[in-house]
């Protein structure tokens, strides 16, 4: 593991560029270091015009992180400064994300898949934001999950199970399908969803990640693969038993 006294604050083993710094930052609020990331898609056509665009103090906008198609990592602000990539939304009882995470954006269009060298450099990345400050893999979400119906990134074709088998994310196990439709709601909240969210739009966040290809109401498989995240996953673990 990591020396606890060593530095904390960029990668030390990645090629990491530093062509584009962003000056839309700010300190963290109530905690000192991140505990939580969240990935992104820029929305944008190209790497230089998402930097660009999270590097202009007019748009108010910015990530620690962007990795181009071709696997560049770009830092545009340091870990431990407060990147403004997460807006309104929550994950469990973090209300204020920015302050809590690392932001990720990786350049995509959002119709595009995501390329082999940018999912490798992502993955190697993630691992390495993982250990130093010992972050754990249920929280990496995606912009999506802390704010459903109003962001959709980083979409359907971005591939957490991928991630989840190298214990970068998590994945739902096979589970039985006899859980009630009615425990949907409680069930989502206990995995980290908004509790203010309206039900259809945690269902279309939720779906995006688990079961992109899923369509229609809510369904017997969505209730039985968010229990089984939450028997293993719970965002709030209860004390055990001495
Ligand atoms: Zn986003």
């Amino acid at each position: 593991m990591h020396d606890p006294d060593g530095p904390v604050d960029s990668p030390v083993q990645l090629p990491i560029s530093h062509r584009w710094r962003s000056p839309n930052f700010t300190e963290r609020r109530g905690t000192d270091r991140p505990d939580m990331v969240v990935l992104h898609y820029t929305a944008m056509e190209s790497c230089e015009a998402a930097a660009e665009r999270l590097c202009d103090p007019q748009f108010e906008v910015s990530a620690h992180y962007l990795i181009a198609e071709n696997g560049d990592i770009h830092q545009l602000v340091d870990e431990m400064a407060r990147a403004w990539h997460a807006g309104r939304g929550s994950w469990g009882n973090v209300t204020d994300v920015n302050s809590h995470s690392i932001g990720i954006e990786l350049a995509n269009t959002g119709f595009h898949p995501f390329p082999e060298p940018q999912m490798a450099a992502l993955e190697t990345l993630l691992a390495d934001i993982l250990r130093r400050h010992d972050i754990a893999p249920e929280r990496v979400i995606g912009h999506s999950d802390m704010a459903p119906g109003r962001k959709s990134d980083p979409g359907s074709r971005f591939d957490w199970k991928r991630l989840a088998h190298k214990h970068l994310s998590v994945w739902p196990t096979d589970a039985p399908t006899n859980t009630p439709l009615s425990s949907f709601p409680n069930l989502a909240t206990c995995f980290g969803y908004p509790n203010d969210a309206a039900q259809d739009d945690i269902l279309n966040a939720f779906r995006l990640r688990f079961r992109p290809n899923a369509s229609g109401p809510l369904a017997k498989q969505d209730v039985a693969i968010l229990a089984s995240l939450v028997a293993r996953y719970p965002i709030d673990p209860p004390a055990g038993d001495a």
